[in-house]
């Protein structure tokens, strides 16, 4: 519980002393641009910093590995919502080096849930009916190239207007350095 009390603590104080009025804005995205990257902690300040992104500027849509697993999942939908609801224009897919997705294993997960009290027989019914859970604890091994997939399953998803730019980047978790990854065959975009 200390944890949860130390932030609630600090939370009474943010609130008395008016910290929050120079984060003031509203729910629509200054610069219109929302980005999918990761929920690594080193990215947590650092992106926002190194693309000179202020609250109130875009809308950032966070994952383990930053990348669309599924073409109607929510990572697609809070895309969707942020173009047509909150008037985003451009969307930027951001990776980086030295991922915790990068490798994950789903045999090591699973035997760690094991440990930590799931059932083999939970693990057996789930693949019974029908749950992949190699498919969804499986990573990535290239962030360049995941990158790549999900600007493609953005760029082709049925209900993105033609207008959107979507780039597909990575993001050096140390120095913040960005890179764009250039334009292929299949289709991702160069600024
Ligand atoms: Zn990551």
């Amino acid at each position: 519980m200390s944890r949860l009390n130390d932030i609630l603590e600090f939370n009474r104080g943010f609130v008395q002393d008016g910290e929050y009025r120079k984060y003031s804005t509203d729910k629509f995205p200054d610069k219109k641009i929302a980005i999918l990257t990761c929920m690594d902690t080193r990215l947590t300040e650092l992106l926002p910093k190194a693309m000179n992104l202020r609250n109130g500027d875009a809308k950032i849509i966070k994952t383990a590995g930053g990348l669309v697993a599924h073409p109607f999942g929510s990572v697609m939908r809070s895309i969707l919502v942020a173009i047509y609801q909150l008037n985003a224009e451009e969307v930027y897919v951001i990776g980086h080096h030295d991922c915790g997705m990068t490798g994950l294993n789903p045999d090591e997960v699973l035997s760690k849930a094991v440990k930590r009290g799931i059932s083999e027989e939970t693990l057996h019914t789930l693949s019974y009916s029908g749950v992949d859970l190699d498919r969804f604890l499986t990573g990535f091994e290239n962030v360049q190239d995941t990158v790549k997939a999900s600007v493609k399953a953005i760029r082709n998803h049925p209900l993105l207007p033609q207008d959107i730019k979507v780039y597909g980047l990575v993001i050096h978790p140390e120095t913040g350095q960005l890179d764009l990854i250039a334009e292929d065959e299949d289709g991702v975009q160069q600024a």
